[in-house]
Order: C-alpha cells, then sequence, then structure tokens
C-alpha cells in the first residue's frame, strides 16, 4: 500500500455529489436508502470511477493490495456506519473484489476514541504505519492502525507475498536494464516500471536507495543509480 494522491474533481461532478448528499440528508437516509441511491447514481459512479483510475498506482490497481485490478468504488466509512458520507468523495477509494468484498466488508476497527484504524492511503501516508520487508515480501505492522490494515486486507496472504517478492526481482532486472539501455529505449523501460502491479515494491526500493549506505540486497550501485535517475527523472 502507498500514498494515493486524491485529484480535484471538475465543478459539476463536485455540484451532482453535493446535491446527491443534501437529497440523503433531508430524507435522513439509513444505511439501505444510501446503498440505493448510490446502485442507482450510474453515470455518477461511472464519471468516479474514471477519476479514481486516474489516481490508481500501475494500471489501475486496487488502492489497498496493489495488486488486482480495481474493480469498484469502496466507501472507506462503510455505508451501515455513515450513510450520508455516500456521495463524498474523500469517502472513495478504488479496491479489488478481494480486499473489497473479501477482506474488509463491513469490518471497520477503530480505536478506543472512535478514530478509524484502518489506513486511507489518500490521507495518511501508510509507511508511517507499515514496513515492507523487500526481501520476504511481507508487510510489518509499524502501529496498532498498521496492524489492523495488514488484517483487514489480509496483506501477508501468501499471493501477494510471492507476487511483491517477484516484483523486486522483476523491478531490479528492469533498473539494470534501465541503467545500460539506448536513450530511445529508457522511456519504454520507465514506462512499464510505472504500470507494473506492486507498485510498493519499487516506492520501497526508493526509499531503501535514498539511504546513505543503501542496503547490498537492493543489487548494489547500478541498481541504487538506475533508481535514483528514475526518481529524479533523469
Ligand atoms: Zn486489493
Amino acid at each position: 500500500m502507498i500514498r494515493i494522491h486524491r485529484v480535484d474533481l471538475p465543478e459539476s461532478l463536485a455540484r451532482d455529489l453535493a446535491r446527491r448528499t443534501g437529497g440523503l440528508s433531508a430524507q435522513k437516509a439509513d444505511a439501505h436508502r444510501a446503498r440505493a441511491a448510490w446502485k442507482s447514481a450510474k453515470t455518477t459512479r461511472s464519471r468516479l470511477t474514471g477519476h479514481l483510475v486516474e489516481m490508481a498506482t500501475g494500471v489501475s490497481r486496487c488502492m489497498y493490495c496493489g495488486d488486482s485490478l480495481g474493480a469498484a468504488i469502496d466507501h472507506f466509512e462503510p455505508l451501515h456506519e455513515t450513510p450520508l458520507r455516500a456521495f463524498d468523495w474523500l469517502n472513495h477509494l478504488l479496491a479489488c473484489t478481494h480486499c473489497n468484498s473479501h477482506g474488509k466488508r463491513d469490518r471497520f476497527p477503530r480505536d478506543a476514541v472512535g478514530a478509524p484504524l484502518l489506513i486511507d492511503p489518500s490521507s495518511t501516508d501508510p509507511a508511517d504505519h507499515l514496513w515492507l520487508s523487500l526481501t520476504g515480501g511481507a508487510y510489518e505492522p509499524l502501529t496498532p492502525r498498521g496492524e489492523a490494515t495488514i488484517a483487514v486486507f489480509g496483506l501477508n496472504r501468501a499471493d501477494l507475498v510471492m507476487g511483491r517478492r517477484a516484483a523486486f526481482t522483476r523491478t531490479k532486472c528492469m533498473l539494470r536494464e534501465l541503467g545500460r539501455c539506448a536513450r530511445e529505449e529508457a522511456g519504454e523501460i520507465r514506462s512499464s516500471l510505472s504500470a507494473q502491479p506492486f507498485a510498493d515494491v519499487l516506492a520501497a526500493m526508493i526509499t531503501a536507495s535514498r539511504l546513505a549506505n543503501p542496503p547490498a540486497f537492493l543489487g548494489g550501485p547500478e541498481v541504487v543509480a538506475a533508481l535514483r535517475a528514475y526518481e529524479h527523472g533523469s
């Protein structure tokens, strides 16, 4: 999971959301009504999906696991708790079926004072709560929020751990190639790097490359130099 930067919506869509929220509020809508209103707002949902795809990593990847295709809009705060946030842009994230329907469902743990424990990657930097082991492929929690996020989304399930390890190996090869290839090819390799699933692996590699003494497992000076060049777009 990595930080997602939320885009501003066009005015017409922002007005549409405000109007729909006003409607739910006037009805004092419960979760059932909010869900029905959400389901019937097909055009609005389709426009929102377009903006979420623009924000997602890789090719429309899930904003929680970074692996599978983001298939649906997830209400970060579930509608059964906050039905009036059905059309709140700040409550919308793109999620895959596994994270949305099998992992999170309606689970939304809170701490002792009622603050959400799950990480919303569009408002919080996941790196403050989660640490990714590049060699092992698994996440380790740095905080109780990290712990809850790993548990609810199943971030350490076997397929994700294997996928991150494979992405680490693949990314090292691509970065070595980036350091050696002709200028014309570099653009294609950069595009491929940013289109890959598991953007968290490349992000963790960039973070490690910034250290005064980057760890040897990154693949040596050639890979570190390519990471720094990739980060600075040179
Ligand atoms: Zn997912």
